[in-house]
């Protein structure tokens, strides 16, 4: 018999703001439905009896004109009190909405099933879960209209549908596992899945599934989870659907026949003749690409082609290593440039992609402890991300993070599971490493090794900077021997290649490392790594791991208690570090010793600034007044620390020993799994303890060091919706230690350089008025080493540089206000299309709060990153709305895949040289004569060029670049920034003809230089 659909309520608000408590309910809509049929629906604008913010108005179409006779909300209240009952309430982020119902006394015991989180978890590879988007990936046909209520509620009801289907093909055994995880009592999505296994066992006439006799004796023979087999990597054979995303590996088949652009061939002729010298000379090349966006077709077809005069030439054939700054790039290349450009060539050149260390899901881990409780309950985001998994690891072919979007509160779902430790040495030798002994790796089962099988095949292997980083400087590299090497985004290679050598020294990481070997609760029960294989560990016990995730005192023996003892005593030596760090910062503003070397500076009094400046750590640091509670502090630390690596390598090694019983040697690999993961607490305990016994030895070396405390976190209500701000803020956390190393171009060319490659070294802005020396430097080449190349695109007929020659100079008074009457002026003459680029949030929010109300008064909406969203929010409302105006800073200068138009008018506010009291610009900024014509304003070039390629140059629409930064004009060192642009149309004049050049440049009248 068919079970019959729930009756539930799909309900979305329009409101003035985020905040239940304070903003106000302006449209409401809902339906009531079982299973596709509409039962009932309720809709209604509300009076909210106040203003409509304009963004508001802009982005929900609702207008004061509308509400006009509208009731308040007290008035309709009774009714849609009867029409939710108490059926579950269905909704995009459907905690907000029942959030505003709630503080109006509605609503307060109806279950809630939110489709934002449903989609994330059941469709793990989106780019965006906003209603729309998600939509959109179901086949669902989006309203140009969808911000209103009623448009919004009958799509979310479409997704939760089609979601819901979805969810029906979910075995009952992966069902059974998410309603069982270990996630708060209030996270909706668990009672959600925990009903629907109820129906589905009323349905089926099942009860709780077991491993059962067969899956035991299945494990017990094979040392695997039976649970495996339902994986789509174990029944490859039978040729399973992969997920929509995953990336064609190693393989021809998937090379589509696409037309090139015709100017894909700018370039190519001159790239050709230099790709060849150096492969055949093995030889460094670096070679600039501004041709618009991040476009490097003159360098990947010159390389194609090389590579394929080799076919049948050799016994051995050509094979390449390409490697972008970052995964989505490097997807990008795999699925869709490179096989455009074979298309081209008409070669079939197999293509496998390596990721990352820790870059694939590990199959071991995911059956080993991944699921049980080793560190307390889970927090909502991560049993979403471990909901997101299990779904992913059934479907998934590689195994690789890329093909996940996973949100940052889900990262940590992520690190239980991932690859990464398999080649660490075991504690007893005679076991070998994880990787050795794995057997999921031996029955093929293993994401990383199938991988490593895929690339050794390939002829091109594609990568990230980090991931080439560290294959290259493993023991067991698969890229050293390619010979070729091409490297994009080599403009951002020694960013990349400092973030991968650094590190970070959190308190809240060493607790969590801590507590995942093992605690007491305040209940006298104990949990954690040690809990879970008491039964192993214990001398006299039986074998095999706890059957529960937490044991009673009764279960462990006198060693096991010390060992917890040492673990309680470790986390309180490392709580008491961090506030000897915490006392340091105070001290060291309070001595006012940061404007010099050596400390950090406060906007205030002790115990009351907001100490949010670095204290780098130096030979001066011993003179702070608080430096010996450091001192007495770390020497508790690092010893509590080490005690704490050598029990859990005494665990390890328990549990890896020949065993009394049989169970051990045959068992389902999970408690060979917690061997494992003691290994690897142990190690980054190791690497932890090691990166502070450095940091606060304060001896020179080629790193630097310093404690910030981290930035106010801020707790988001499932996800942000676009265009309204966030935020809630939550208590600071204690300060972190940091690590990077100074100068990075001894490594590079240590891990790059080492064997006489033929490597290319490709960007986007390499070169310097006319010189690469700048960047030869960053990348560790000499300047006789290699060859140069630059080939650029010419913007004379497109793009004017206005240059204003009659504003302040940057911080000078009066700076912001004609900066702002700039933008305004600008904004106005072309109805929004403006987009400003700042160097820092705070001159970011003067400008939006300045210009706000003038330009909302014209029509015109003003949003700002980080106040109305992410910068792909923002780049997702210029593109769909007329007459917008962004503000952005940080990463929007780099842009990433956002841009998808180039806004008609750039205003760069602000050269963008590198702050000097950051700690690595600092210390680099030492080493370096003459740190302006050296550092400073060559960093601020390069910055300008690439953010005109990818901004302004996205496309060819005809635009105007202002530079509002007088100092280009005014300053001798202005010429090295204008030099290092490539060619456009320019003009230099006052801010009061800016609006009118625009326009003339614009409607091409005038004439122009
Ligand atoms: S070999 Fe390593 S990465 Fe692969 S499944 Fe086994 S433990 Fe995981």
């Amino acid at each position: 018999m068919a079970k019959k659909s729930a009756i539930r309520i799909a309900l979305d608000l329009e409101t003035t703001g985020l905040h239940a408590e304070q903003d106000a309910i302006l449209e409401v809509a809902a339906i009531k439905f079982q299973g596709s049929e509409v039962l009932d629906t309720f809709e209604t604008f509300i009076s909210p009896g106040r203003s409509i913010p304009y963004r508001v108005q802009r982005l929900t179409g609702i207008k004061p004109e509308l509400l006009v006779g509208a009731p308040p909300f007290d008035a309709i209240s009774r009714q849609l009190h009867t029409f939710l009952g108490d059926y579950p309430i269905v909704g995009h982020s459907i905690p907000f909405d029942v959030g505003f119902l709630r503080r109006w006394g509605l609503a307060h015991s109806n279950p809630m099933v939110d489709t934002f989180e449903l989609a994330t978890v059941l469709l793990p590879s989106l780019s965006s879960y906003n209603l729309g988007q998600v939509a959109h990936s179901l086949g669902i046909q989006v309203p140009s209209d969808r911000h209103r209520a009623m448009v919004d509620t009958v799509l979310a009801m479409q997704v939760f549908l089609s979601l819901y289907e979805r969810l029906q093909t979910v075995d009952l055994a992966l069902l059974q596992d998410l309603a069982r995880l270990d996630a708060p009592r209030s996270w909706p999505l668990l009672h959600f899945f925990r009903h629907e296994l109820r129906l589905r066992q009323e349905h089926d006439g099942t009860s709780n599934l077991s491993r059962g006799i067969l899956g035991d004796r299945f494990a017990a023979q094979l040392g695997m989870d039976p649970r495996v087999l339902s994986f789509a990597i174990a029944r490859k054979d039978d040729a399973p659907p992969p997920v929509p995303t995953a990336l064609p590996v190693a393989t021809t088949a998937h090379i589509q026949k696409a037309e090139v652009p015709a100017e894909a061939s700018f370039g190519t002729s001159v790239a050709h003749e230099a790709v060849y010298e150096a492969f055949e000379q093995r030889k460094p090349l670096v070679v600039e690409v501004t041709i618009g966006d991040n476009d490097y077709t003159p360098v990947l077809l010159s390389t194609l082609r090389w590579l394929n005069e080799s076919e049948g030439e050799s016994a051995t054939p050509r094979r390449l290593v390409i490697a972008c700054s970052n995964q989505q790039g490097a997807r990008r290349l795999v699925s869709k440039t490179l096989p455009m450009l074979q298309s081209r060539l008409e070669s079939q050149l197999s293509v496998a992609y390596l990721a990352e260390r820790g870059g694939y899901l590990c199959t071991h881990r995911w059956f080993g402890a991944a699921l049980r409780r080793t560190s307390g309950e889970l927090t909502a985001e991560q049993a979403r991300g471990l909901a997101k998994l299990g779904l992913w690891a059934q479907q998934t072919l590689t195994g690789e993070r890329g093909e996940l979007t996973l949100l940052p509160q889900e990262s940590a779902a992520w690190e239980r599971i991932s690859s990464g430790v398999e080649r660490l040495p075991s504690a007893d030798p005679r076991a070998g490493s994880i990787y050795q002994r794995c057997t999921y790796r031996r029955k093929g089962l293993c994401f990383v090794s199938l991988a490593e099988e895929r690339v050794k095949n390939a002829r091109i292997v594609v990568t990230t900077h980090a991931g080439l980083f560290d294959d290259l400087s493993s023991s067991h590299s698969l890229l050293s021997g390619i010979e070729q090497r091409v490297i994009l985004d080599s403009d951002l290679l020694d960013e990349e290649n400092a973030r991968w050598s650094g590190a970070e020294f959190r308190q809240e990481h060493l607790l969590n490392l801590l507590n995942t070997i093992g605690a007491e609760l305040p209940t006298g029960r104990y949990q954690g790594l040690l809990a879970l294989a008491a039964p192993s560990l214990r001398g006299n016990g039986p074998g095999g791991i706890s059957s529960t995730p937490t044991v009673a005192k009764a279960e462990l023996d006198q060693r096991m208690l010390s060992w917890f003892q040492t673990l309680r005593q470790a986390r309180a030596a490392v709580e008491q570090l961090f506030k000897s760090f915490q006392a340091l910062i105070e001290d060291a503003a309070h001595q006012g010793n940061g404007k010099g070397e050596g400390a950090g500076r406060s906007a205030g009094s002790r115990g009351h600034e907001r100490l949010d400046q670095p204290l780098r750590l130096t030979s001066q640091s011993c003179q702070v007044g608080a430096w010996n509670e450091v001192e007495q502090a770390w020497k508790q630390a690092a010893h509590r620390l080490q005690s704490v690596i050598d029990l859990a390598r005494q665990a390890e090694k328990i549990i890896l020993a020949p065993q009394k019983n049989a169970h051990k040697e045959k068992g389902s690999g999970e408690d060979s799994s917690l061997a494992s993961e003691l290994a690897a607490a142990a190690h980054q305990l190791l690497e932890q303890k090691r990166l502070a016994e450095q940091a606060l030895s304060l001896e020179e070396s080629e790193s630097v060091y310093w404690l910030r405390m981290p930035p106010t976190p801020v707790s988001h209500a499932g996800h942000q919706r676009p265009g309204q701000g966030p935020q809630t803020l939550s208590e600071p956390a204690p300060p972190i230690l940091h690590t990077q190393l100074v100068q990075t171009s001894a490594l590079l060319r240590r891990l790059l350089l080492r064997e006489q490659r033929g490597t290319i070294f490709a960007g986007t802005a390499l070169s310097v008025d006319g010189s690469f020396a700048f960047t030869q430097g960053r990348l560790g080449l000499e300047s006789e080493q290699g060859l140069t190349l630059s080939i650029e695109r010419p913007h004379h007929e497109q793009t004017l540089l206005y240059l204003m020659d009659d504003v302040p100079e940057p911080n000078v008074p009066q700076y912001q206000r004609h900066l702002d009457e700039t933008i305004m002026q600008m904004a106005s003459a072309l109805e929004g299309q403006t987009v400003v680029l700042f160097t820092s949030h705070a001159a970011l929010r003067s400008s939006y709060t300045a210009i706000k109300p003038m330009l909302e008064a014209r029509g015109i909406l003003v949003l700002g990153q980080g106040i109305d969203g992410s910068p792909r929010n923002l780049w997702q409302i210029y593109r769909e709305q007329e007459h917008v105006v962004l503000l952005g800073t940080g990463s929007f200068w780099d842009a990433g895949d956002d841009v998808t138009i180039s806004p008609t008018c750039l205003i760069v506010s602000r050269l963008p040289m590198p702050v000097l009291h950051d700690p690595p610009i600092a210390a680099r900024a030492e080493l370096i004569s003459d740190q302006l014509h050296n550092l400073t304003v060559p960093m601020a070039a390069l910055r300008v060029r690439r953010a005109l390629n990818k901004i302004a140059w996205h496309n060819d629409k005809r635009n105007a670049v202002i530079m509002f930064d007088k100092r280009v004009v005014s300053k001798e060192y202005g010429a090295m920034v204008l030099q290092s642009l490539p060619r456009c149309s320019q003009r230099r004049g006052g801010a009061s003809r800016a609006a009118e050049s625009v326009l003339d440049w614009l409607t091409d009248t005038g004439s122009w230089e």
